[in-house]
């Protein structure tokens, strides 16, 4: 199958952001997600059936129009929803903005913990290609505004490094030996 075919439902995507991240970035929000945080900041995409279907080409179409008419883009953001929700459908869009050279941060509502401990191939891959990861669910009860580019104190910003070590352990079939870090 030609990965890059892959069919996504995306609640929508916004060409400009300065919140998503350092830098203005171009965000993708998936549609979908298992978690339904009290105080979600963004329940229209908590159903999966909801938002529109996209190819996976069409996505990255998009993202060079975009960029060839902003320069000033400097990184993506995958945000959701829960990207890891469609991991497999997202890779090629997220190896093809690491081939690029574009920065890319990944927000979930699982813990890094969580991921790894699935030993979902696809899943791996993904925080691979993550230059940062912003992690865990939405707590109201530690709703907070001083700290940049999260919701609530228990979720933290993984760098890439700490991904990299994170991710340093045997990997999952059938990514041996290519999902440490960043598999291209
Ligand atoms: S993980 Fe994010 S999108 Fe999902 S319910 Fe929690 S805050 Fe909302």
């Amino acid at each position: 199958m030609n990965e890059a075919r892959e069919t996504l439902r995306l609640a929508g995507i916004a060409e400009e952001s300065i919140v998503d991240g350092p830098g203005l970035r171009y965000v993708v929000f998936v549609q979908g997600c298992p978690h339904r945080c009290a105080g979600c900041h963004n329940p229209r995409t908590h159903d999966p059936l909801g938002g529109y279907d996209i190819d996976g080409a069409e996505l990255i179409s998009r993202f060079q129009s975009c960029v060839r008419d902003n320069p000033l883009i400097s990184g993506v953001t995958l945000s959701g929803g829960e990207p890891f929700a469609q991991a497999r459908q997202l890779l090629p869009f997220a190896r093809f903005i690491r081939e690029l050279g574009f920065d890319l941060w990944i927000y979930t509502g699982w813990t890094i913990e969580e991921i790894l401990s699935r030993l979902d191939p696809y899943e791996t891959a993904l925080l691979g290609c993550a230059d940062a990861l912003v992690d865990g669910r939405f707590e109201s009860g530690k709703r907070t505004l001083d700290m940049s580019f999260v919701g609530s104190a228990n979720q933290r910003i993984i760098r890439r490094e700490e991904i990299k070590y994170r991710t340093s352990g045997p990997c999952p079939e059938p990514w041996q030996g290519t999902c440490s870090p960043h598999p291209l």
